[in-house]
């Protein structure tokens, strides 16, 4: 017994030696930076986003038809308030709404850049119009934030690139290589008819991108309290998408003398069980690099656990899928979005059908969400189908080393005193995705800081964010390597 308790005894130090060992040399003092003033950018931009917010180019729903007259007044607007970009830039058009414009660079020789943002927005619900302090599509200027759907997501962008290319323009400036500038209409519903189509365009003309810039990340200041640093996330990697219609068929009848179970129950039943459980956890590569970026500047317990995975694996997954966010980071997710069943309420329907979005971790694929599904409901009256056109693989991630990280990686550590860049999975799907399998390396990332109202209420974006997004896409513009 004394023997036994000596062995364990001398393992347990053993065990606690190695973990402090580990993490005191995992430890360091993330690099500090000062950075330049944002200089140069005039407040007329400001107005130019208002102006585009008030625009209601509004993407309803993949089946609905769009408000054209709106399209049109947009298509106006860029082309009456960037007079310099279209007498320059050779403009090549998509579906009517979106476009390319290809601005020629002196050296034919290097790979060119793609810099993208789209035009649509999302719709405000009617409910929720009362809950904003402007009116949605105001386009208000005031306490130094410019107020609007569109404002962050992603007309801020939008104007910001035509901004920076008008400015370089009036100063007879020339790209080193050629900068194609990209802007779909149809985003916010898959970009079917604009960003894919555009991709399908490069690719059928051999136009291989160095590097394709999008919205996806951001610099938060305050979700990352242990940090105490800004951080700015930028995109390598992104989830893919499928979408599965469940349904079931079974004799209805009068809601007066009801079967055991109806196909609502089957249906609601089955949905039920896939809720209860989630597709495994896994660490993918871009969230394993944030770790490794982030993580020794983390607190002592923060890097005492990264710093021994062998040990804390399971403990660190456990306390990601606390939030539903960091959650979607380390989980394919599977989610019913649309239940539809009956038309009148003494009738018990036939059929009831559901959809059921899914967000594929790299590294799993759509047949391993098609299976998850049919095992978890394990009901073979219930018929699984995918929606083939909006189904996209997880991407390929865009390594750390690349050209297109290094460049905006230097880019934004010389505009945010004290960031800390990284990597990062971005969990939503933009229309960049179209690009992944053929470009060189896929970026997103915008610099705003702290965003706000995306997709929600009050969505606004400062005035000095925008200009520092000008300031950003000038620099990326005037990048000569
Ligand atoms: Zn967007």
């Amino acid at each position: 017994m004394r023997y036994f308790l000596y062995v364990s005894g001398g393992l347990l130090l053993v065990l606690v030696f190695v973990i402090l060992f580990n993490t005191v040399r995992y430890s360091k003092e993330l690099p500090k930076h000062a950075a330049q003033p944002i200089t140069g950018i005039s407040d007329s931009a400001a107005l130019h986003l208002s102006e585009a917010i008030q625009i209601k180019t509004v993407s309803y729903g993949e089946s609905l038809p769009i408000d054209s007259a709106a399209f049109h007044a947009f298509r106006r607007f860029m082309e009456v308030t960037y007079p310099l970009v279209h007498q320059h830039l050779e403009r090549t058009i998509f579906s009517e709404f979106s476009f390319v414009y290809k601005w020629q660079g002196r050296n034919a020789s290097l790979k060119p850049y793609v810099i993208m943002a789209h035009m649509d927005v999302v719709p405000v619900e009617e409910a929720a119009e009362k809950n904003w302090s402007v009116p949605s599509f105001s386009g208000t200027i005031k306490d130094n934030y410019i107020w609007g759907r569109g404002a962050v997501d992603d007309k801020s962008s939008l104007v910001a690139i035509l901004e920076a290319a008008e400015q370089l323009l009036s100063q007879n400036y020339q790209p080193e290589r050629n900068i194609y500038l990209c802007f779909g209409h149809d985003e916010e519903i898959a970009g079917l008819r604009g960003m894919k189509l555009i991709a399908e365009w490069f690719k059928s003309n051999n136009i291989q991108p160095e590097m394709v810039l999008d919205e996806g990340g951001e610099v938060n200041t305050h979700n990352m309290k242990e940090l105490n640093r800004p951080l700015a996330v930028l995109g390598v990697g992104e989830k893919g998408y499928v979408t599965y219609q469940l349904q079931i068929e079974k004799a209805g009848g009068h809601s007066s003398m009801p079967e055991k179970e109806t196909a609502i129950d089957i249906l609601t039943r089955a949905l039920s069980k896939l809720r209860q459980k989630q597709m495994p956890a896994r660490i993918t590569d871009p969230v394993q690099q944030m770790f490794n970026t982030i993580g020794p500047g983390m607190s002592f317990t923060s890097r005492m656990a990264f710093a021994n995975p062998w040990l804390f694996k399971s403990l660190t997954i456990r306390q990601l899928e606390k939030n539903n966010r960091t959650n979607a980071m380390v989980h394919t997710t599977v989610v019913p979005t649309i239940i539809q069943a009956g038309v009148k309420d003494n009738v018990i329907p036939t059929v009831a059908t559901a959809t059921v979005n899914s967000r594929i971790l790299p590294g799993e694929t759509s047949a391993d969400v098609e299976n998850f599904i049919k095992k978890t409901i394990n009901d073979d009256r219930i018929q699984v189908q995918r929606v083939e056109k909006l189904t996209i693989e997880p991407s390929k991630t865009t390594p750390v080393s690349s050209h297109a990280y290094q460049i905006i990686s230097s880019i934004v550590y010389k505009m945010v005193p004290d960031v800390v860049v990284s990597p990062y999975l971005v969990i939503g799907a933009t229309d960049s995705r179209y690009f992944r399998d053929f470009a060189d390396g896929v970026i997103n990332f915008l610099p705003i800081i702290d965003t706000k109202g995306f997709h929600g209420v009050d969505e606004r974006v400062g005035v000095e964010d925008l200009k520092r997004m000008i300031f950003f896409y000038k620099a990326v513009m005037q990048e000569n390597k």
